[in-house]
């Protein structure tokens, strides 16, 4: 049977000058395995981890000792000795392993070690104890290996990217999220929004084995250049002799119109914040006020967990950081539930309403159609002689200022009616699958406010006589 094997890929800060990003190591990586006929049980990233520093814990990494440790896999890809430990004291524990059992493989692309033999390992120990670098021939090969087939316009090899089939066809299940996706993008939706979708759903797996989907990840997925059907190498379109580029031979799922579209949006989106957050947010941050104090109160997670949960709870809490009296707080999702309950409720109510009524018309049509009317007749008369143009410029003015306004008036009538048309058709769908940033003006158009009343001493249910919506 072959041997279940893990890739680990780090990405530091000099690997981007190289050019060495995660997913080329991993690339060449699950190359490598695939010529060993080795099977990838799992790929393990750290981001932006540095396994030189000290005192640095590298999550993916530490996973990675430990099942090896337990048997889940027989061994590992890695890019080079670098990538994988720096630190002799690291080294040492991944050698542990390798001496407990003889059985366990190990490669990597550059070819700079092998620790399943002895000699590797004593190598290893050399290289890692002066720093040294090896000779990157395999990686050479490689690469040269991935221009040619890249100036042919054909795929890579390795597993075929999310979207399509290993034959190049476009995937029917997966192109129609990756549309779906780039239309909300578009629309304002976040990258961090739609990850977390994906991940829910259990979307966009790049390839088999790998559970977590990074934001890069799913950036990439949405503006791969592969998408439009221009081939890249090293994430730089190809281009040909005449300087056009190098279309592949697979199936396209956007045209280059919206490719460039989708692109346009993620670059403006990085200029204008850089430095954006991840930090969740929640609901009513903003919407739910102090019952005593009235300030704003925002959501934030819990330090301890709730018991039988894995989740983080979070609360509501009046702060005194931001000038609050630090005296209100209530756990969040029953507050949520219930307010969601409650506009939902009077959204569904209203469009109930707004069906039985006849079509909602704007209430001034026949003024508009007076004074437009009078408006006509003077200038009739003026222009017959009836009156002189002096008596018209004198009554005009105030008759056109009129009709200005009405008109004014009945296309803000109009906008209101189309937006609350889309409110209504929006919260038919499950209102929690929908953008935090749809949910809150959603929210907003029925409340101004939730007050959260202080709850007694001691007091361990839910009250939802303590939670006040302010109705518009
Ligand atoms: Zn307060």
């Amino acid at each position: 049977m072959a041997p279940k094997i893990a890739v680990y890929a780090r990405i530091s800060r000099d690997d981007e000058r190289d050019g060495l990003g995660v997913a080329r190591q991993r690339e060449d990586c699950e190359r490598l395995a695939e010529l060993r006929g080795w099977d990838i049980a799992k790929v393990y990233e750290d981001n932006d981890v540095s396994a030189f520093k000290r005192n640095v814990r590298r999550p993916e990494f530490e996973l990675l000792l430990a099942d090896l440790g337990n048997g889940l896999i027989d061994g590992l890809v890695a890019y080079d000795l670098d990538r994988l430990a720096r630190q002799p004291k690291d080294l040492e524990r991944l050698i542990d392993l390798y001496d407990e059992r003889k059985q366990r493989v190990f490669a990597t692309v550059t070819n700079d070690v092998n620790l399943s033999s002895a000699d590797g390992r004593t190598m290893a120990r050399v290289m890692v104890a002066f720093a040294n670098k090896s000779s990157h021939d395999a990686a050479r090969r490689i690469q040269r290996k991935h221009l040619e087939l890249a100036q042919q316009g054909k795929p890579s090899g390795g597993p075929a990217p999310y979207g399509w089939l290993k034959d190049g066809r476009v995937d029917p299940e997966a192109a129609p999220h990756i549309r779906e996706a780039q239309q909300r993008l578009l629309a304002g939706v976040r990258i961090g929004t739609i990850r977390t979708g994906w991940q829910n759903q259990g979307l966009g797996h790049p390839r088999k084995g790998t559970t977590r989907l990074a934001h890069h990840h799913v950036e990439h997925m949405l503006t791969n250049p592969r998408l439009c059907g221009f081939r890249t190498y090293h994430g730089e379109i190809l281009l040909d002799d005449s300087g056009q580029p190098v279309r592949g031979d697979w199936e396209v799922i956007n045209t280059v119109e919206e490719w460039e579209a989708v692109c346009a949006v993620v670059a403006e989106r990085k200029r204008k914040d850089p430095g954006r957050s991840f930090a969740r947010k929640y609901l009513l941050s903003g919407i739910a006020r102090c019952g005593l104090c009235h300030v704003k109160i925002r959501g934030q997670v819990n330090r301890k967990w709730k018991p039988g949960s894995n989740a983080a709870t979070f609360s509501y809490q009046c702060s005194v950081v931001n000038g609050g009296c630090g005296k209100v707080g209530r756990v969040g999702d029953p507050v949520d539930d219930f307010i969601i309950s409650l506009v939902l409720a009077e959204q569904r109510a209203k469009a109930g309403e707004r069906a039985a009524a006849p079509a909602h018309q704007w209430p001034n049509v026949a003024e508009l159609a007076a004074v437009e009317n009078d408006i006509a007749e003077l200038t009739g008369a003026a222009k017959e002689k009836q009156i002189t143009i002096s008596t018209l410029l004198q009554l005009l003015p105030d008759l056109e200022r009129r009709r200005d306004e009405l008109k004014l008036e009945r296309g803000r009538f109009n906008k209101e009616q189309q937006q609350t048309a889309s409110l209504v058709a929006d919260s038919d769908k499950d209102f929690k699958s929908l953008p935090i940033e749809r949910q809150q003006a959603l929210i907003l158009h029925s409340l101004s406010a939730v007050l959260i009343h202080p709850a007694g001493r001691g007091k361990r249910k839910f009250d939802p006589d303590l939670i006040e919506p302010v109705w518009r």
